[in-house]
């Protein structure tokens, strides 16, 4: 004892006491930020990062891409059409037309109500349900009642909200 002063000692011990504490703040971190990344809850600084401009309007400013410009309006390729935010499927091409008002349209949605949420919208003046990603949180569009097809629904979906997937194993 003789050999260490006493105050050697006491700053040793407090030095481990914060850097174990330190080590403990830090793993409690990592676990929420694990957490909150597969829930998609991310910060909007963090969407800013991820998305680009035109799609961070689009997803998390609830904006709508021009009509007939969108990159998805005409493509009827077979695949599926996933959230831009966060992967989730959302549509197959099988449920894909042409209703000619210059955004995708689909007639339903994969996962039966699971993947994509609704929404009273009260904007512009208009009663509209709005559709978002379930998982995420990003806006897709609008969900009507006039499709011309079997189910009568027509999802108008933002081009900028999808991301289209060359995957046909859940294509006819
Ligand atoms: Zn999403």
């Amino acid at each position: 004892m003789q050999k260490y002063p006493l105050y050697l000692l006491f700053f040793c011990a407090s030095w481990m006491t914060i850097s174990c504490q330190n080590k403990k703040t830090e793993n409690k971190t990592d676990k929420v930020k694990e957490a909150m990344e597969t829930k998609q809850n991310k910060s909007e600084e963090e969407w800013k990062k991820t998305l680009t401009p035109e799609q961070y309007y689009v997803l998390r400013e609830k904006g709508t891409e021009r009509p007939h410009t969108g990159e998805y309006n005409l493509k009827f390729d077979k695949g599926i059409y996933t959230c831009a935010g966060c992967g989730s499927e959302l549509f197959t091409s099988d449920q894909k037309f042409e209703s000619h008002c210059g955004w995708p349209s689909f007639d339903n949605e994969i996962g039966e109500g699971s993947k994509i949420k609704k929404i009273k919208d009260f904007s512009h003046g208009m009663i509209r349900t709005e559709i978002v990603c379930a998982n995420c949180g990003g806006h897709l569009g609008h969900l009507f009642d006039d499709g011309p097809t079997k189910s009568g629904l027509r999802y108008c979906v933002n081009s900028l909200s999808l991301q289209f997937k060359n995957d046909t194993t859940k294509v006819k």
